[in-house]
């Protein structure tokens, strides 16, 4: 989980030390736009002092 850019709406991410959830339930304005096509900080979802990734 990188970017709020990257995250597609209906995915799922997971911490994998607690086992917490959370669901994209809309997209940012900015979905799909490259990271260098937008000056955007990186955006992190922290959990348990570390970044949430995405449920396979
Ligand atoms: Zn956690």
């Amino acid at each position: 989980m990188s970017s709020c850019h990257e995250m597609k709406q209906g995915d799922i991410y997971v911490c994998k030390d607690c086992g917490l959830e959370l669901k994209v339930v809309a997209q940012c304005k900015n979905f799909g736009i490259s990271e260098k096509a937008h000056d955007h900080d990186t955006c992190n979802f922290i959990c348990c002092e570390k970044e949430m990734v995405i449920k396979e």
